[in-house]
């Protein structure tokens, strides 16, 4: 698109979900994504990749109306009541498919909105007012992939379409505790420590090939459907953009919360 001010250039933005209860709490880390849906340009939609949806294919939301999925168990009822009722965008599905083309990308009538993207929107978009379209990862694709998708998507950014992605950096749910007194794993604090200055730094190769991190990287990405998001967000890094910490900070023993923006000056 011709003439985009960079004023109205919207950010890439990597939420650390953490926990689903965050969609009914206020707590630091939800404050400061409320604070992210207030700064910038006003989207005309999101883009959002969550770590949920993590099948083998590619795939994008089409519905007008997409559902509120509650794919989690074990959590009070007042959760599974949460409806986030954000309209869909099918023309943004069918651009999605279009800039990623020749890759197969299937136009999805069944899926909808996971907790991975509403737990957090819930927050940055309390109205619900904002078009919604959500990209699956590739499960059959490893971080190198998920860093091109961002890229490829990029200029969407110049649409007004705000792009989006859940999970966390730092995600091992068999290291978790839910005691309130739970002291962050050394190797924890270490990698979330690690992928923010490379963040900060625009250092995105040892992202990508965050197995050089060594054994805190083993432990902080025991799969890596939590970790894609965050690559995909960092290849939709444009030039001139800054990278701004929204919070940080281990909960549980073992989840990175660690979100930052990427954001025109
Ligand atoms: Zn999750």
């Amino acid at each position: 698109m011709a003439n985009v001010s960079p004023a109205s250039r919207q950010p890439a933005v990597f939420y650390g979900h953490g926990s689903p209860m965050n969609a009914l709490e206020s707590n630091r880390h939800t404050q400061a994504w409320r604070a992210s849906g207030e700064a910038g340009a006003p989207a005309r939609a999101v883009l959002a990749i969550s770590a949920h949806w993590y099948v083998d294919e590619l795939a994008v939301t089409a519905m007008a109306q997409p559902r509120t999925i509650h794919d989690f168990g074990g959590f009070p009822p007042a959760l599974f009541a949460v409806r986030y009722p954000a309209p869909g965008d099918p023309a943004l599905a069918a651009r999605v498919r279009e800039l990623l083309a020749p890759m197969p990308v299937r136009l999805d009538h069944d899926w909808g909105l996971d907790h991975g993207i509403w737990s957090v929107l819930a927050h940055v978009y309390p109205q619900a007012d904002v078009p919604v379209v959500q990209l699956s990862l590739d499960a059959r694709q490893g971080p190198a992939f998920h860093h091109e998708l961002g890229r490829r998507l990029a200029v969407l950014r110049d649409e007004g379409v705000r792009i989006v992605g859940s999970g966390n950096a730092v995600h091992h749910l068999g290291r978790l505790s839910w005691r309130p007194d739970a002291r962050p794993h050394e190797w924890a604090l270490a990698f979330e420590a690690g992928v923010r200055d490379c963040v900060l730094r625009g250092d995105d190769a040892p992202l990508i090939d965050y197995e050089r991190f060594g054994e805190a990287a083993r432990l902080s990405v025991p799969t890596p459907d939590h970790y894609l998001p965050m690559l995909a967000v960092l290849g939709a890094r444009l030039p001139g953009d800054r990278a701004r910490v929204l919070t940080e900070g281990i909960e549980l023993g073992s989840i990175g919360m660690l979100s930052f923006a990427l954001e025109p000056t």
